[in-house]
Parts: structure tokens; sequence; C-alpha cells
């Protein structure tokens, strides 16, 4: 009686886009068996979605700027230090299992094995992306030459690909018979501004009283695009309907589920894993709370990732998940979210080395130790690279084919079913961000506590 109807009011949002996710799917179906539609009628189908997905993308950058620059002044340096520390050391520590997880998963199962590699044409340059370049590229990024620009840039991974003849163009056209590939010139390059924003609030929250005009402007900017994100998400559930709808109706080749079965179920139970065992032991032994709970106070965002594969364009419900639901402390959500959302990817990590092996097993290739230990540090990096666009695991994924000397053109090999697992990867990657900032705020408890006390006092503390 009562008790349910609280549970719908408080849930309802949630409860609507699960029920939007069914009957999109059933909806899909339904069109797909009865109606043939045309591209341009597909087209139109999915534009309920389309806008959802600009909606989201368009609410990142005034989102990221505020909130980044806001978590950063409120810390005094050397608490933000302390705390950026404990991020970077989870982030790491987690990619580094999920990693050896998928590694250990795809060297048991052996999906590759049995199969052989489809005939491809391997014409065209092999693009020799070595880990050094990533690593330049990444830090590239990092320091944006122009501010404006990085609203918009496209990563320079993919510049960097251009020169060697894998431009996103010449990707889109080896696969562009699968018509998966998003667009990644319209990216954000977040991790730049990430950069900037850290070291600007670090400024703000170093200048005392005039510092404090620019703190609240920009605090009361993240408050207007908060209470934006909360509109945006009540529109979330037609446009997820439509969104997965279009896709059902969209894709052409259902056959291939069937040949790679044993390679999804691969990635899929190594993401399961990771995300009911390897992550919530973590959380339990450090935190000490049900990690359950916390993971269902994460659904939206979850479900939202899973529906429109970017971590990105995820953020604004992840934000609103963190704090609203599971009640971490803004400090550390507006720290540590958008570049959790950015740099830390489990679920990319892990699959990025499953797919490594798997097209080493695929061509017959031998791994030794070696080769087995550079695939994981390149699948680390590869998913510290990548940009949480759909997708963007697909193309870093280069970057380990070549360091262990596989054709990078093989990509083409799992990429008809990279549109699936990149939704579920997607998903692990934003909770992976949630556990990773509820962590971080038990392990500075005391400087988060130290700070309140002395809150009144302290002009660069607004919260
Ligand atoms: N789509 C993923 C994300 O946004 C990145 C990837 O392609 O793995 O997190």
């Amino acid at each position: 009686g009562v008790n349910f109807k609280r549970l719908l009011r408080k849930n309802w949002l949630l409860i609507a886009t699960v029920v939007s996710v069914l009957l999109g799917i059933i909806l899909g179906i339904v069109v797909r068996e009865y109606a043939s539609l045309s591209h341009l009628h597909k087209q139109y189908f999915g534009f309920p979605g389309e806008i959802l997905m600009r909606m989201l993308k368009l609410i990142i950058l005034p989102l990221i700027i505020s909130s980044m620059i806001t978590g950063v002044a409120a810390l005094d340096s050397e608490v933000s230090g302390k705390i950026g520390l404990r991020a970077v050391i989870y982030y790491f520590s987690t990619t580094i299992i999920a990693v050896i997880l998928g590694i250990i998963l795809v060297m048991t199962i052996k999906p590759g094995v049995s199969q052989e590699a489809e005939h491809i044409d391997r014409t065209g340059t092999t693009p020799n992306v070595t880990t050094v370049d990533t690593l330049l590229d990444l830090l590239r990024n990092m320091f944006p030459e122009n501010l404006v620009q990085a609203c918009f840039q496209q990563v320079s991974f993919l510049l960097r690909c251009g020169e060697l003849n894998l431009s996103p163009l010449s990707f889109q056209n080896i696969t562009k018979d699968y018509k998966i590939i998003g667009s990644y010139s319209d990216g954000i390059n977040v991790l730049g501004l990430i950069v900037f924003c850290v070291a600007f609030g670090l400024v703000i929250g170093k200048m005392g009283a005039k510092g404090r005009i620019l703190l609240e402007f920009f605090d009361a900017l993240n408050e207007a695009t908060m209470k934006l994100v909360q509109i945006i998400m009540c529109y979330m559930p037609v446009g997820i309907l439509f969104l997965i709808a279009a896709k059902i109706i969209e894709v052409e080749d259902w056959e291939i589920f069937r040949k790679m079965g044993l390679y999804m179920v691969t990635v899929l139970s190594g993401l399961a894993i990771h995300a009911t065992i390897c992550l919530p032991l973590i959380f339990f032994i450090i935190v000490r709370k049900n990690p359950f709970t916390f993971t269902l106070g994460m659904a939206q965002a979850l479900v939202t990732a899973l529906m429109i594969s970017s971590s990105s364009a995820t953020l604004p419900v992840t934000f609103r998940c963190a704090e609203e639901n599971n009640r971490i402390d803004k400090r550390i959500t507006r720290f540590v979210l958008p570049v959790g959302a950015t740099i830390n990817m489990d679920g990319t990590a892990l699959y990025e080395a499953v797919a490594a092996i798997f097209i080493a097993q695929l061509n017959d290739f031998n791994l030794d130790v070696g080769q087995i230990v550079t695939i994981s540090i390149t699948a680390t990096v590869a998913s510290i690279g990548a940009a949480g666009v759909p997708n963007a695991g697909l193309v870093t994924m280069v970057i380990v084919l070549t360091a262990v000397g596989l054709p990078a053109s093989d990509v083409t090999l799992i990429v008809a079913v990279d549109w699936l697992l990149d939704r579920f990867r997607t998903m692990i990657n934003v909770l992976g961000d949630a556990y990773g900032a509820g962590i971080v705020q038990k392990l500075s408890k005391r400087e988060l506590e130290r700070m309140d006390l002395i809150s009144d006092v302290d002009v660069a503390n607004p919260f």
C-alpha cells in the first residue's frame, strides 16, 4: 500500500526508463517484423533519440567546467592533491584488475581457437601507432593550445591516425558495411578542459576574497546546469524508447551474433564478474557498506550508459545518482567524476585485452608471456586514451594490436558486434567511476570533516 506508493514516487524516473527500454525493444522488433522502412524512414524513427543524445552532449561542457573548477577551488591544494592521488591509485588498480580478469577468461574460454579468421582484405598500410605515441598524444590532449578549440576538437589520437592513413574517415570506410561508427570528430577534448579547470580552480582557491566572486559564479553555473539536467532527464524515457527501437530496426546482421557468440560471452562474463565481484569487494573492504545498494543507487546512470554507449554523455546522470541517491559529497563528485569518466575505463580495458587475444587466437598467433604483459599494459593505456564516446575503444584497439605485431586492420573482425559490447563496457566504465567516488570519499573522510569544521571561516569553501 503506502510503501509501494512511496517507492513508486521516489523512483518513477528509473521505472519509466526501464519500461521505455522494454517498450523500445518490443517496438523495434515489431516494426522490424511488420514494416520495411526505407533508410530515410529509419532515420526519422530514431529522431527523438537523436535529440536526447544532443541534449546530453550539450550539457557536458558547462557541467565539466563548472564542476571541476568549483570542485578544486573548494578544497585547499593539499587536500585536492591527496584526493587526486587516491583517485588515480583507485583508477589504475581497478583497471589493471579488469585487464587481468579479461586475460584469464579469454585464455581459458579460448573463443577464437576453433574459428578461422575470415579472409580479410589487408590492403592499405598497417599503421604502427606505438604506446609511446599514445602516451604522447594523451599528454598533448592535456594541454590544448586553444581553449575554444578544445571544446569541439577531435581527439588527437585520431588526428595522428590520419597521418598514418587511418583517419576516422578511412576507418569509416573499413567498417562501412556495418554503419556503426559514430562521429568522433564532434567530441570535446575533455581531458584538456579538465587539466585547465584544475589549474584554474587551484588558482581561484588561493585568491581569497577576489577569487570568491569567480567561485560563486561557477558554483551558480553548476547549480543551474544540474537543474537543466533534471529537465533533460524527464525527456529521457521518450528518447531512450526510440533510441533502442531505432537501433534494433537498423541492425542488419543478426547472424553474426551466433558466429561471434563465444567471444561475446567472454567479454560479457568478464564485465559481469568485474561489476558484481571485483568492484563490490573492493568497495566493501574499504567503505564497509552494502555495495549492491550503492549499485542500485546508480541504476539510472547505468541504464543510460547502456543505452547511449558514452561515459561522457552519461556524466550528468552519473552526477545526479551519486549525489542524490548515494549521498556522495559534492566536493568529491565534482572533482573525481569528470576525471573518472575520461580516464577510468575498466570495461574498455577488459574488452581491449580480450579482443586482442581473441584476434591472436583467430590468427593462430602464439603469444608468449612478454606479449601478454605487453597486451595488459597497452590495453590499460588504450583505455585511458579512449575518449568517453561510442566505439572509442574500438579505435584505440589499434595500439594493442600493433604492440604485439598483429595486423591493425583485424579490428574489422570484431566491428560488427562492437555496438552491443560497447554498451555493456560503457556501463561498467560508469559503475567503476561511481564506486571510485564512494571509495575516495571514504578515504578522504578526515580531510573533509576537518574542512567542515573550519568552513565558516574559510572563504574558499561555499558548501
Ligand atoms: N564507449 C565507451 C565509453 O564511453 C568507450 C569505449 O568505446 O570503450 O566509456
